[in-house]
């Protein structure tokens, strides 16, 4: 038993998980260069006002999991929980609004939730997200959903489908949640702990309820689609229109909410054939007002965010072809201590040249060798005293199992011309 253990919630990304994470964050990277996405870094902590703000006081995220501490300068600070915040905080703060709109920006790394333990769930979380800043219109909210369909269409992910909803605005959205507000006070007797607490606090997020008693009230509710200003109709009506055109699947849920109070207009979901039961993969949606709220001109913007374990869980489960990782071609092996020098100006040289490399730390040439196929190299260059004597290297080509005797001074041009051929 190990005297320390990671804490509840944190994992350790061992090296033959790696590919499978190498392979998301360069599919992520990818599909974001192409389509014109700059990546933005940003700080893992940020003051706790920012996010109790930014993401809202009434969510799950900022009343039960946030990391927050003050640090020795007393502080008030927390670990992000999500990106968004940060990603706008950053906007305005470098004055990215006078570039030419939309800006278009992505991220990617580690998120902090206090999570109850539970299999698949971690209080260090892995995200990425993507955000068109300075666009109103329905196009900036395809061109996000297009782009999370893409990086799971590109993972080979299997059973791709939107889940589609509209969230209204201020014009719109009060006279919505009156009306909803109205239909859950009739049933007040029959509402979970929850949804009474939802009721009072934020009564959108009553359409989340998981509880199977409350299933019927999200039933009967009234649908915001049909309580939507004349705006907010034809920009869903709008981005429905290209979905259609695009033959792009999408279901119509009224009860997608999504966990956050900044959503304007637009939710989505893109739902894919997981471990299990077809569920979402990634989602987001438009949030108009958020710039604004903290501190920024008023600025329209539309984003999305996904979680990167479970697809990692997906990938595997489903057998997504995944690239090895790249390994050095060459490892070096060799006779006993007298060769040992000789080996290591070798190695020093074809690592000068550009050649990846490794050599053997000892042991007899055997083990030597199977620790080169175990590292997957493609060559081993085996030195013993006549090859020193001669100036020449033994190669064996692990890959084709064949092996020659190279002159030292025509050794690397036969080595980039295998690895070429
Ligand atoms: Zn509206
Ligand atoms: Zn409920």
């Amino acid at each position: 038993m190990a005297k320390y253990t990671r804490l509840t919630g944190t994992q350790d990304i061992l090296p033959e998980e790696q590919r499978y994470w190498e392979h998301f964050r360069q599919t992520v990277a990818q599909v974001a260069l192409d389509y014109g996405f700059d990546r933005i870094d940003l700080p893992i902590f940020e003051m706790t006002e920012l996010f109790a703000r930014g993401v809202g006081e009434n969510t799950d995220i900022v009343e039960k999991e946030m990391y927050s501490f003050q640090d020795k300068g007393d502080r008030d600070i927390t670990l992000r929980p999500e990106f968004t915040a940060g990603v706008v905080r950053a906007y305005i703060e470098n004055g990215l609004h006078v570039q030419p709109k939309p800006v278009k920006l992505y991220s990617i790394g580690p998120a902090f939730r206090y999570e109850r333990p539970q299999a698949g769930r971690y209080r260090q979380l892995h995200q990425y997200n993507a955000e068109i800043i300075g666009e109103s219109g329905p196009m900036a909210d395809l061109e996000i959903m297009l782009m999370a369909w893409d990086i799971y269409a590109r993972l080979d992910f299997q059973g791709l489908a939107f889940q589609l909803n509209a969230t209204g605005c201020p014009a719109c959205r009060p006279t919505y949640i009156e009306t909803l507000a109205a239909h859950y006070r009739a049933r007040q007797d029959a509402l979970c702990d929850d949804c009474l607490r939802r009721l009072e606090q934020n009564p959108l997020r009553l359409l989340d309820c998981k509880r199977e008693a409350c299933q019927g009230h999200i039933a009967a509710a009234p649908k915001i689609t049909a309580h939507l200003c004349a705006e907010c109709d034809a920009h869903f009506a709008e981005l429905r229109g290209f979905l259609d055109d695009l033959g792009r699947p999408y279901t119509l849920n009224h009860t997608l909410v999504r966990g956050l109070d900044y959503y304007t207009k637009t939710v989505f979901e893109v739902w894919a054939e997981g471990i299990g039961a077809q569920s979402a993969v990634c989602g987001g949606g438009r949030y108009d007002g958020l710039i604004e709220l903290i501190g920024g001109p008023a600025t329209p913007a539309v984003g999305f965010a996904a979680g990167i374990e479970r697809a990692v869980l997906v990938m595997k489960e489903q057998d997504v072809e995944v690239p090895a990782l790249p390994t050095p071609p060459v490892y070096i092996a060799y006779l006993g201590d007298a060769c040992r020098q000789y080996a290591v100006r070798l190695l020093v040289h074809l690592r000068e040249a550009g050649l990846g490399a490794q050599i053997a730390m000892g042991g007899s040439l055997r083990s030597q060798l199977r620790h080169a196929n175990k590292r997957d190299a493609r060559f081993a260059l085996i030195i013993g005293e006549d090859e020193m004597a001669a100036d020449v290297v033994m190669v064996r080509d692990l890959h084709a199992g064949d092996q020659e005797t190279v002159a030292q001074d025509a050794l690397i041009a036969t080595l980039r011309s295998r690895l070429d051929a």
